[in-house]
């Protein structure tokens, strides 16, 4: 019987392993799925955690009752990629025949300060950890650190849910600098409107405990730091021997598959997925085409069939502005912006959606008959 292990429940582990169990059901394969916890972590709802909303809890085991997969809540330690071996914090030691790495990324802990001082998204408890600091603050600073989206979405949800405070966004370059200029201004107007002080062109050279030291000597109080600047993959990956990129993800060929193990195959934000305009970023939205390409190639290679190359191209970058307002860019296949955008009321309609499918998606994965192309919108 082969042995499938899907390494990671979020978004791409959930997906991979539904999609392989189902399409290898009459294969006699048996599929394994390993998370940390025993929640699946809605991650693109970190920062409306983070801001004291209270979400459903999803148990992975829910989600995947029915699919024949066995759930196994464990952190993995350790991994043998030429052994086929993974070692987990149990003590226990799971062989597998063909592995999918879907571990996703950590904050980058690189600047000094960040790992004793600031807080970090990498799993649900840390945005809960947050959620808690902003609620025992009467008064004071709130910083967060990088003008990415995942930065804009959290400065804008915590100044909405804290008016008190005083918060303020510190971006190395212009916020949102993705979208293009009609998008990035509404955005700016949504920040300042919030009261959000923008200080564009911040190089953060060290978090202290009570402030953020900039470049150049200045200091910026601060009560609670959120760090959204970057992000690298799991040190497991490289200390394991898989071929890894310059930030961690592990290096895969059009197929998905390991460069230097051909048994495993990454996905997710874990993966450098290359693409004819470059390399692709860690999104849900080319994470889960990856997931269920994976699975695909697994089921179609274990039937002795081709596998095809992967291709996909960007849609578009939702993005939240608090609970009141968002902003939709729609973009090129190399994610570069189109002049098309979309505001408001419909923008937060869209948003909630785009961020709510996830879940029913698994629901129509686990019957079969979800086509991998109904969850890409562009094939690059
Ligand atoms: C606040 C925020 C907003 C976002 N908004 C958007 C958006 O609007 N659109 C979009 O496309 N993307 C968005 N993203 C990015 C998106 O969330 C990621 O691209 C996506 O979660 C990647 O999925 P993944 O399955 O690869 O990794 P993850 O979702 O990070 O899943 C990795 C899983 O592995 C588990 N794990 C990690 N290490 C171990 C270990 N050692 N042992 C066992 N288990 C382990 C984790 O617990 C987790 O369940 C957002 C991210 C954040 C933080």
């Amino acid at each position: 019987m082969t042995h499938i292990m899907v390494l990671g429940a979020g978004y791409t582990g959930m997906m991979a392993a539904i999609r392989v169990a189902v399409k290898t059901r009459r294969q006699g394969v048996r599929v394994t799925l390993v998370n940390a916890s025993p929640r699946f972590t809605e991650r693109l709802r970190m920062h409306q955690t983070a801001a004291g909303q209270r979400l459903t809890c999803h148990s992975i085991e829910k989600v995947i009752a029915g699919t024949g997969i066995t759930f196994l809540r464990d952190r993995v330690t350790g991994l043998d990629p030429g052994r086929h071996e993974v070692t987990l914090q149990s003590g226990r030691v799971a062989r597998f025949d063909k592995l999918i790495y879907a571990l996703g990324t950590v904050t980058d802990r690189s600047t000094p300060g960040v790992s004793e001082h600031a807080h970090v998204y990498d799993d649900h408890d840390g945005a809960v950890r947050l959620a808690d600091a902003l609620n025992r603050l009467t008064e004071g600073t709130v910083v967060v650190a990088g003008g990415g989206l995942t930065g804009v979405e959290s400065v804008t949800e915590i100044a909405e849910a804290h008016p008190h405070l005083r918060v303020v966004l510190l971006s190395r370059g212009t916020p949102a600098a993705m979208m293009g200029d009609s998008a990035r201004a509404y955005v700016l107007r949504a920040m300042d409107r919030l009261g959000i002080e923008v200080r564009a062109g911040a190089e953060v050279e060290k978090v202290l405990p009570d402030a953020v030291a900039l470049a150049g000597g200045e200091l910026i109080e601060s009560s609670v730091t959120l760090w959204t600047a970057g992000t690298t993959g799991l040190p497991l990956a490289r200390e394991s021997g898989l071929a890894v990129d310059g930030r961690g993800r592990v290096v895969v060929d059009a197929t998905l598959r390991s460069v230097s193990h051909p048994d495993v195959y990454a996905v997710g934000d874990a993966a450098a997925v290359r693409q004819s305009y470059g390399v692709i970023h860690g999104t849900c939205q080319s994470g889960i085409p990856t997931a269920l390409h994976a699975a695909d190639v697994i089921a179609a290679r274990l039937r002795g069939g081709r596998a095809r190359p992967f291709r996909f191209g960007y849609f578009h970058q939702p993005l939240s502005l608090g609970r009141g307002d968002a902003v939709i860019q729609f973009t090129r296949n190399d994610d570069s912006p189109r002049r098309a955008y979309l505001t408001g009321r419909w923008a937060i309609v869209y948003k909630e959606a785009v961020t709510r499918s996830p879940l029913p998606g698994m629901a129509l994965l686990k019957r079969g008959l979800v086509p991998a192309r109904a969850f890409r919108v562009s094939n690059g």
